[in-house]
């Protein structure tokens, strides 16, 4: 067997042992199952390229592998939402059932072809929380003006409330939100919002995240 040594990008700050961790896991999983031969050495976010541009260093072959979520990237195409999450979508189950016995996989990774990479399943946050918010959300016009991080598709369905979304990699939104360039955030659930911090600086945590009920992290490689 020969030696491969491969880099792989996250989108991820290391805080994040659960989410950044699924790649170091993935990583010792294949060591061991090849005798060390195949390594993968992980790289945080803003380590190679900055945590929303993996797609791109894999498809570029900056690096050989990446650790993200797809729907990061539905400037590019709307297709890269249906790999992560779309507003009131699939549950975790639903999801898993469409990837492994509904054609999704295949589907997925034909639309991934055109970026030259293929895709594998790594990990699932499960249904996740509305975000954090700075002030108190009571009517929809409420939300009119907040400037809120928010990932994937879901915030060309929030604009139509009036927020302007805007989306930051994990480890770049508890500054923005502490500075008040964004006056809400949305990241995962509450074992990773208060890894990043964002309850020190916001006082209403709203759910659910009706915009993510199953989103997953793809490995991306070329
Ligand atoms: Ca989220």
């Amino acid at each position: 067997m020969p030696e491969l040594k491969w880099r792989m990008a996250s989108s991820f700050p290391k805080s994040l042992d659960t989410i950044y961790g699924a790649g170091e896991d993935f990583a010792k999983r294949v060591a061991g199952l090849t005798d060390n031969k195949f390594q993968i050495r992980v790289f945080a976010a803003g380590e190679i390229v900055p945590g929303l541009q993996v797609v791109d260093a894999v498809q570029n072959e900056t690096v050989e592998c990446g650790h993200t979520a797809s729907y990061y990237y539905v400037g590019k195409d709307p297709t890269f939402a249906f790999d992560t999450a779309v507003p009131f979508g699939l549950n975790t189950r639903q999801h898993n059932s469409w990837v492994y016995n509904g054609g999704g996989l295949e589907l997925m990774r034909e639309f991934y072809k055109d970026y030259n990479m293929t895709s594998f399943l790594m990990s699932h946050t499960g249904g996740q929380m509305g975000g954090w918010w700075r002030k108190e959300i009571k009517t929809p016009d409420d939300m009119k003006g907040v400037k809120m991080r928010i990932g994937g598709f879901a915030g060309q369905v929030l604009q139509k409330l009036g927020v302007v979304p805007q989306q930051l990699a994990g480890g770049d939104i508890y500054p923005a939100l502490e500075k008040g360039t964004i006056d809400a955030a949305e990241w995962v659930g509450p074992y990773d919002d208060q890894k990043l911090g964002f309850n020190k600086v916001a006082q209403y945590y709203y759910y659910p995240g009706w915009w993510e009920a199953a989103p997953r992290c793809r490995s991306m490689s070329d």
